[in-house]
């Protein structure tokens, strides 16, 4: 653990390399890489570049990418593909490739084949020699093709640049260790490494100060957290947030099941500021695919964890993840996964169909499952969620709930405007109301539930 070199940091400043240009920054993909961008432009924001829309009037390009689904990756390839007539334009143009689509040597090969115009390739935990690399470049450097770190240290000190005031993600970790056997994120992400509690509880004070209304403390899987000096768990940090003064919400994402303790279901309970809403991504219902995925829980572990934290916490909300189509899933394996949205009856459900991953063991496991047959589970799982989520939402009619307002989405009758915002929850609730409202709490009644969003008016 380091903090960004001050000194350094003044140098990037007197290189005022960026002074007069203007800097790109794409992100693609999850929270995580959104965190990653917020560094990665406050370090061009400290370089002198102003921050803008669009790559055609950039100097700088920086592209964030995701390596979670292959689609996902031939579709940033594409875009990288489109930066080649604006680099031919503008050849001063500086382009760099980061995010967990540089960790994987296949890619990084790719890249030098058929993109040799990309100025920079980085690896996700060297984002912080961004601006030697760029100044580099700009004074006549070699193209840097692979640079990594090794060491996967993290670097305080860098600071954000946030696309909102009144809300924020704080990473408290980095990497993981579970190795499930569909996920790329152990391979390029790196083993799990924390954050010191002493720096997140700065960094969130402060965003409190600056007037944030909620935070969202990040890591591939939160439960693993452990202080790297006095050894505590994740509910002590839980604690130590919530003990900040101010008024304010905590979220977190993601909790593996495995590591979802009844100590964190009490801080949860137990905490005013802690948001009801646990994402517990499940995965499968069948303990056969669970056990194939290495995901180190039963069935019957994960309905046992869901009720203990609905027994404890008043009004929670649970949501989850699903992949369709895992190599060797039948029928009857989907009929498990089925009976347990069936039974569990989630707040909202996030579908996936399976897509191979090379470099992980599921991509080399016999039985993968045809793309139709995925694409018929999807749509039966979908249909099946869509109805649990109505029944869900129907019981909220005529309650009424605090929201944060997040989004102005256009006029409404009467002169207002129509508000997006979310419940403690995490539920979308959509009103009528004035824009000064905007990252603001309101108190809303639920007038019209759908099966994926709260319609509402504005009780004052
Ligand atoms: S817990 Fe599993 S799915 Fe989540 S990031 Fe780690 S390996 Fe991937």
């Amino acid at each position: 653990m380091r903090t960004y070199d001050p000194e350094y940091e003044n140098k990037v400043r007197e290189f005022n390399a960026g002074a007069g240009r203007k800097a790109y920054i794409r992100t693609y993909g999850c929270q995580q890489n959104v965190s990653d961008s917020e560094k990665i432009a406050a370090l061009a924001e400290n370089m002198g570049y102003e921050l803008c829309d669009s790559p055609e009037s950039a100097s700088l390009v920086v592209f964030n990418t995701c390596a979670v689904r292959h689609s996902a990756e031939q579709k940033i390839l594409g875009n990288v593909g489109q930066l080649h007539a604006l680099k031919e334009k503008n050849p001063s143009m500086i382009t760099v490739l980061c995010g967990c689509m540089t960790q994987q040597e296949h890619v990084v090969e790719d890249i030098k084949k058929r993109y040799s115009f990309i100025d920079i390739v980085i690896g996700t935990s060297a984002v912080h020699e961004l601006p030697r690399l760029i100044f580099s470049r700009l004074t006549g450097g070699r193209k840097i093709r692979t640079l990594y770190d090794e060491s996967g240290e993290i670097v305080e000190g860098i600071g954000n640049v946030r696309n909102e005031a009144f809300r924020a993600f704080v990473p408290i970790m980095y990497g993981c260790n579970n190795f499930c056997t569909y996920c790329i994120v152990p391979y390029v992400r790196g083993r799990e490494r924390s954050r010191r509690s002493g720096d997140v509880l700065a960094e969130v004070k402060s965003l409190v100060a600056s007037g944030c209304r909620e935070v969202t403390l990040l890591g591939q899987n939160v439960n693993s957290y452990r202080e790297p000096e006095k050894g505590t768990g994740f509910p002590q940090l839980l604690r130590d947030v919530a003990a900040l003064e101010g008024d304010f919400k905590i979220r977190f994402m993601t909790s593996h099941p495995k590591d979802a303790s009844d100590e964190l279901i009490d801080v949860i309970a137990s905490c005013d500021k802690l948001a009801k809403h646990i994402h517990l991504p499940v995965q499968s219902g069948s303990d056969r695919i669970l056990k194939a995925m290495n995901r180190k829980y039963t069935r019957g572990d994960y309905l046992s964890l869901v009720k203990r934290a609905r027994e404890r916490i008043d009004g929670l909300c649970i949501t989850s993840d699903m992949i369709v189509g895992f190599p060797g899933e039948t029928e009857a394996d989907f009929e498990d996964t089925l009976s347990l949205v069936d039974e569990i009856g989630y707040d909202s459900l996030f579908t996936f169909l399976y897509s191979i991953r090379e470099g992980t063991p599921a991509a080399k496991m016999p039985d993968q499952v045809p793309r139709d047959v995925k694409q018929k589970r999807f749509d039966a799982l979908l249909e099946l969620q869509t109805r649990k989520g109505f029944e869900r939402n129907a019981a909220m009619k005529g309650l009424e709930f605090t929201v944060l307002v997040d989004e102005v989405k256009g006029d409404a009758e009467g002169g207002v405007k129509l508000l997006s915002s979310r419940t403690d929850g995490n539920k979308i609730v959509e009103f009528a109301g004035p824009a000064e409202l905007y990252g603001n709490y309101a108190r809303v009644r639920i007038t019209e539930p759908m099966s994926w969003l709260l319609k509402g008016e504005l009780v004052d």
